[in-house]
Parts: C-alpha cells; structure tokens; sequence
C-alpha cells in the first residue's frame, strides 16, 4: 500500500490492549484511568482478519503493543494464529517484559511463531524505576530479559526512554549488557502526549557522549539492522550488540515512516501523533466485505500527513488526544 505521499506502508502495529499491568509516568495518567468494555475491543477474529486482508496488500510486518499485551488472554494462541498468514514475514511484540519470564511466557511466544521482542527498560535503579512505572518491579522485568534472551530471540531490543532519571549507572549497566550479549539497546526521546510530571532529562547527544565516557571508546558510525525502523544504529568495537537513538522531536523520521496503526478498540490511525482516525469496528461488525476494509486502511492513509506536528515547543498548541497506551508506541 501507499500512502498518498508514496511512501510505501507495509508494517502494521496493533494494539492489542489498553490496559497494563505498569502506570508509566510519561504514558498513563497516575490515577490510571477508565478502561475499555472487553467488548469494545476487537476480537482476535476480528484482527486475524483485517491482518489477512493487509497481508494480501502488501503488508508484511505485524507489531503487537498496548498497553500490555501480556495482559490480553489468548495471547499465544493469537500469534499463533498470526504466523499461519504466510503473507506475514514479521511478527514482533513491545512489551514492559514483567511477565515474560513467568509460566514460560518468553518460550511459549518464540513456539507461537514470534519473531522479536523489544523490552521496555528506562532505568536499573529499582527506585527510581518503580518511581516512573507506578506499579513496576525491576527485578520481574530483568527475569524477563534473561529469558527471552535464552528462548533464542534474535535481536532482543531494549527500549529506554531518555528522561531525567537516566543515570550514569543505568550507562554502565546498558554498555555491559552490549557486550555480553547481540542485544540492541535504543533510546527514545521522550515524547510529551499528555500532563506528565516527567522531564526529558538528558538530549541524545548527551546520551551517546555518556557512553563514550563511560565505555573509553568512540561510538562507530551506523550500522544496518534487521527490522531496522526509525532508529540510528552504532556499535562500541568489538561489541556484541548495538546502540540506537530513536528522535521522533528533534530529528524526525516520517518522510520514511511505513506503518499504519490500529487501536484496541478499532481506530485505524495513520500516525503516532495524528488525532485522525478511521473507525473500522463499526464496519466490521456490520457485515462489511473485504474490499471494504481495504478501502478504510485506503482511507486512513490518505490521511497521513508529511510531516507529524508535536515538538517540545509546540505542545501547548498541538496536543495528541489519545495517549500512549491507547495507541501503542
Ligand atoms: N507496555 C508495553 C511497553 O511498555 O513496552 C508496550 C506499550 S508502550 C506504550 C510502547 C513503548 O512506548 C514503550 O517502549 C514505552 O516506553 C514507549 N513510550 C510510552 N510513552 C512514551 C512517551 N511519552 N515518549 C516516548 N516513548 C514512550
Ligand atoms: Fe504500560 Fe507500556 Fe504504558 Fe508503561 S509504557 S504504562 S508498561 S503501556
């Protein structure tokens, strides 16, 4: 498929689920908030088919996210499902990894069919990384690293969001586990989507000057990775695995961008940061055709713009309706 700029989508990131085990500061309001109906959702039916129908369209990557989608039941049997769509080349999930090292949960996602795992980790203080996630335990996420290191995931991405709590030890532990193991370990730039009482905190420059501190070693110029998205790879010499710097607000990355996004509750949408959206529940559970539904994916990307509009100084005057969670980062 192309949008109307010409840019070529093929990768579909489904969030599977708004709830979450976790309240990140940057991504859910601290009082939580209120929930979709379970049968607001779409049902795995329901995106088995839309995923089959974009498969026979060209779309050929499929991302799992959430909220979490460890928490939606039926998971496995669902990328299971997923992997029999032979048109899918690509299956990956965005996890905050805290119940991937429980009931086998890591194995039984790589038996199902999946393809790759990014695990969200900002920081290794468990304090402070109890502070940003609200409910979360450090030591249930590092369990789930570990394991889906050893059930054989190739690459294992870690997502860190680069805020104020990023610390020279977190660098240390980042730049240990980059030798140790083939992971990719990506900084985020925070992206200010809602009243949250969380700074930025470092630039990316200053991320990748720390780890040259740190390590005594230059980073190497760019490297090409499999799955590789918006993120800028660099390797330490002789390092395993590999840093990516991922600046949706200071660099952006949209005249590349090839995805389009769906909701759990079944709003296509054709950016991240867009407040445009296409309901295609109402249709589906209205006895639409297939060529309906293809029409509506039509439809939502003619409606993705060049350029998205959020940068930290315009965020007073453009704000993203949904937040994170609804929509899967
Ligand atoms: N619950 C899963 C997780 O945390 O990995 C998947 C959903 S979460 C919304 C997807 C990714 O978005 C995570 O890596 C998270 O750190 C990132 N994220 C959430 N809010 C963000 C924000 N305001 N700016 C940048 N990244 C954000
Ligand atoms: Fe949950 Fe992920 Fe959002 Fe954190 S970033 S609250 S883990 S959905």
């Amino acid at each position: 498929m192309f949008d109307k700029y010409r840019r070529v989508v093929d990768y579909l990131r489904i969030s599977v689920t708004d709830r979450c085990n976790f309240r990140c500061r940057y991504c859910m309001p601290p009082q939580g908030k209120s929930l979709h109906d379970a049968d607001e959702s779409l049902t795995y039916e329901e995106l088995l088919r839309i995923i089959r129908i974009l498969g026979q369209h060209g779309v050929n990557k499929i991302r799992l996210t959430g909220g979490e989608p460890l928490v939606r039941r039926g998971i496995v049997e669902f990328i299971h499902n997923i992997r029999q769509i032979n048109t899918i080349k690509d299956l990956a999930m965005t996890t905050n990894g805290s119940l991937l090292g429980k009931n086998r949960m890591a194995e039984r996602l790589k038996q199902a069919g999946l393809d790759r795992v990014n695990i969200s980790i900002d920081t290794v203080d468990s304090a402070d990384f109890a502070d940003i996630t609200g409910r979360g335990n450090l030591d249930d996420v590092l369990l789930g690293l570990k394991s889906a290191l050893l059930a054989g995931f190739k690459p294992v991405k870690i997502n860190v969001v680069v805020t104020e709590k990023l610390s020279d030890h977190d660098i240390a532990y980042f730049i240990a586990q980059v030798y140790q193991y083939s992971v990719a370990i990506r900084f985020i730039e925070y992206m200010p989507l809602g009243p949250t009482p969380i700074s930025p905190g470092k630039s990316i420059l200053m991320v990748k000057q720390m780890i040259e501190q740190a390590s005594s070693r230059m980073l190497q110029s760019e490297v090409v990775m499999y799955g590789n998205g918006p993120a800028r790879y660099y390797r330490l010499p002789k390092a395993k695995g590999v840093f990516g710097f991922i600046t949706p607000m200071s660099d952006h990355f949209c005249h590349k961008c090839n995805r389009l996004r769906l909701t759990d509750d079944g709003k296509l949408k054709p950016c991240l940061l867009s407040n445009q959206e296409v309901d295609i529940k109402a249709a589906l559970r209205n006895g639409c055709t297939d060529q309906n539904i293809y029409e509506f994916c039509r439809q939502a990307l003619q409606n993705k713009g060049l350029k998205h509009q959020l940068d930290y100084n315009t965020s007073e005057k453009f704000s993203v309706t949904r937040p994170m969670f609804q929509v899967g980062g």
